[in-house]
């Protein structure tokens, strides 16, 4: 009774904990976290990633993502201001450390939008997230939703099916991933998220009810 006692605590003490949302790209990850943010704004945060790739209609800076040149990235790689990083179809992809510490300042349940080079390497942390992946039905449900959002270039297009195929097939290792979700469809895949998550809003929600 005590142990269960002493667990709760630590556990509110320590905050929340993270969640890695991965999954390849098209697969609805952005359209899921949107819709949870929305839902749940004094809950979860978004860790705002660094990227040199260029900002999409709609995208804003320093809400979807710090836009940033190539020589920018690198000097901050360089200077140790990053948890992880990775090339994505072209393009660098990191997350900073302050853009978890931002988050986690206001106790927040932090979420990361990253591919699968970052989950391994965040993997290699303290930061013990919730890892859940995002999947498309089938490939060729992903190629169509890739095109009909006419954000990318075919090269772009074909880079990212290619990273899909791979992220598909490591995605059905052991353990690699504590949630599976496939998004077929929108509201049972956005159900199956916020139940996934239950446990750590109500802990987010009972911090505040406590402070
Ligand atoms: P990601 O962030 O994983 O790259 P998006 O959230 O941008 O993916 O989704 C890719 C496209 O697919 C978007 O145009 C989105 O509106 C659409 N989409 C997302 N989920 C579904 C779904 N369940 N059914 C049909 N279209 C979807
Ligand atoms: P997009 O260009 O579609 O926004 O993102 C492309 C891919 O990069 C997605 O798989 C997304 O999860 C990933 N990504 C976005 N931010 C980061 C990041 O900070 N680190 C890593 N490793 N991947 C990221």
């Amino acid at each position: 009774m005590y142990m269960r006692y002493f667990s709760r605590l630590y556990s509110a003490m320590a905050g929340p904990r993270p969640v890695v949302m991965s999954g390849p790209s098209g697969a609805g990850k952005s359209t899921l976290l949107k819709r949870l943010m929305k839902e749940y704004d004094s809950v979860f945060g978004f860790s705002v990633s660094h990227t040199t790739r260029n900002p999409r209609p709609g995208e804003v800076n320093g809400k979807d993502y710090h836009y940033v040149t190539r020589e920018v990235m690198q000097q901050g790689i360089d200077n140790g201001e990053f948890i992880e990083n990775a090339v994505f179809s072209g393009n660098m992809y990191g997350t900073s450390k302050a853009a978890v510490q931002d988050v986690q300042a206001k106790n927040l349940i932090c979420i990361l939008d990253i591919d699968m080079q970052g989950v391994r390497n965040i993997k290699k942390t303290d930061l013990n997230p919730i890892y859940i992946t995002i999947q498309p039905p089938s490939m060729d449900i992903l190629e169509k939703r890739l095109r009909d959002r006419k954000t990318e270039s075919e090269e772009s297009l074909q880079r990212r099916l290619h990273a899909a195929m791979v992220d598909m097939e490591i995605s059905k290792e052991p353990g690699l991933f504590d949630i599976v979700i496939v998004n077929d469809n929108l509201e049972a895949a956005y159900d199956e998220l916020k139940q996934a998550l239950l446990e750590e809003i109500t802990k987010v929600r009972e911090i505040s009810a406590s402070s």
